[in-house]
């Protein structure tokens, strides 16, 4: 037994190692992939439902990692936030999002609201708004058109601290936006609290319209619910014309989803914003 149990814990430690040794093995690339300009935004449309048109773009991070292609956010954003790495990624989507803003603009676009997303960490690390009046005064950006997605659990991890950040972020004249709601545990009178613009409906809430019931129910709570609050109402992962045609009959503001397109480089959102008007 004992051997076995000697034999176990070599097996264990040697794994853990493993483990460690592969999480720095990403962190290492990660920070190089940062400094050698391997990061990429994409831009998924964000499509005003009674007319139709996309009005404004949700920037997501892309690293194109010269070995292993195009790797999505999913595989290097939790290493990012437990190093601290997050805060980099986000400062530079940031500005690359409001850069590509004015360049639209420079090209005759008319201004599209641009939804850049804030980590918990960077949120509630330092002074966020401090980077954002950087940002908007070094590309010239209009601060009106940069949206600023936060999750439930950012604002509500420290409450006092995250309000006085978002009155901060107003003050400069940016849009805020709740990302992802309904997956934590915000009540109605919670988010009275927030200076929020936007609400952002969870995907899990739109993919089983309209077999579910239950979730179209939802849905049309949280939709009427917002517009009490007089928020702007956006719903995720809209695959379908069926979610969309429910939707529409509950008087949803905006969606965004595969139904119009997944997110893609600059150059082809600005060919399906040219083809769609
Ligand atoms: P999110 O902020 O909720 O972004 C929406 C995600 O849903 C995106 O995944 C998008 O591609 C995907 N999506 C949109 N429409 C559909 C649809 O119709 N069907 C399906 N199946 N998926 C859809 P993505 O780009 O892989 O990003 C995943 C998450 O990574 C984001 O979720 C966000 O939490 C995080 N993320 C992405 N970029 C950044 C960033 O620059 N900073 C930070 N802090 N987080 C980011
Ligand atoms: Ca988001
Ligand atoms: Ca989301
Ligand atoms: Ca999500």
């Amino acid at each position: 037994a004992k051997i076995e149990g000697r034999g176990r814990f070599a097996y264990f430690s040697e794994s853990l190692t493993q483990a460690a040794r592969a999480r720095i093995d990403i962190e290492v690339r990660l920070r190089r992939a940062i400094t050698q300009g391997e990061l990429r935004v994409y831009y998924q449309p964000q499509v005003d439902i009674p007319s139709g048109r996309i009005v404004g773009a949700e920037a997501l991070v892309r690293w194109q990692c010269p070995i292993e292609g195009l790797v999505p956010p999913a595989r290097f954003i939790t290493i990012a936030e437990a190093t601290g790495l997050i805060g980099e990624i986000d400062d530079w989507v940031l500005r690359e999002t409001c850069q590509q803003g004015q360049r639209w603009r420079a090209a005759g676009l008319p201004t599209l609201t641009l939804a850049v997303n804030l980590s918990a960490y960077q949120f509630l690390q330092g002074d966020i708004s401090q980077t954002v009046a950087q940002v908007l005064r070094d590309t010239g950006y209009p601060a009106a058109f940069l949206e600023l997605e936060l999750t439930e659990s950012a604002l509500m991890q420290r409450e006092a601290q995250a309000i006085q950040m978002l009155d901060r972020l107003k003050a400069l004249g940016v849009r805020l936006a709740i990302d992802d709601f309904g997956t934590g545990y915000s009540s109605l009178a919670y988010l009275k609290l927030f200076p929020l613009d936007v609400l952002k409906i969870d995907k899990r809430f739109i993919d089983d319209i309209p077999a579910h019931r239950d979730d179209m129910e939802i849905v049309t709570a949280i939709i009427a619910m917002a517009h009490s609050l007089r928020l702007k109402v956006l719903a995720e992962g809209v695959e379908n014309k069926e979610q969309l045609a429910y939707l529409q009959t509950q008087g949803c503001d905006q969606f965004q989803g595969y139904l119009t397109s997944r997110p893609v480089p600059a150059a082809e959102f600005e060919k399906l914003f040219l083809s769609g008007r």
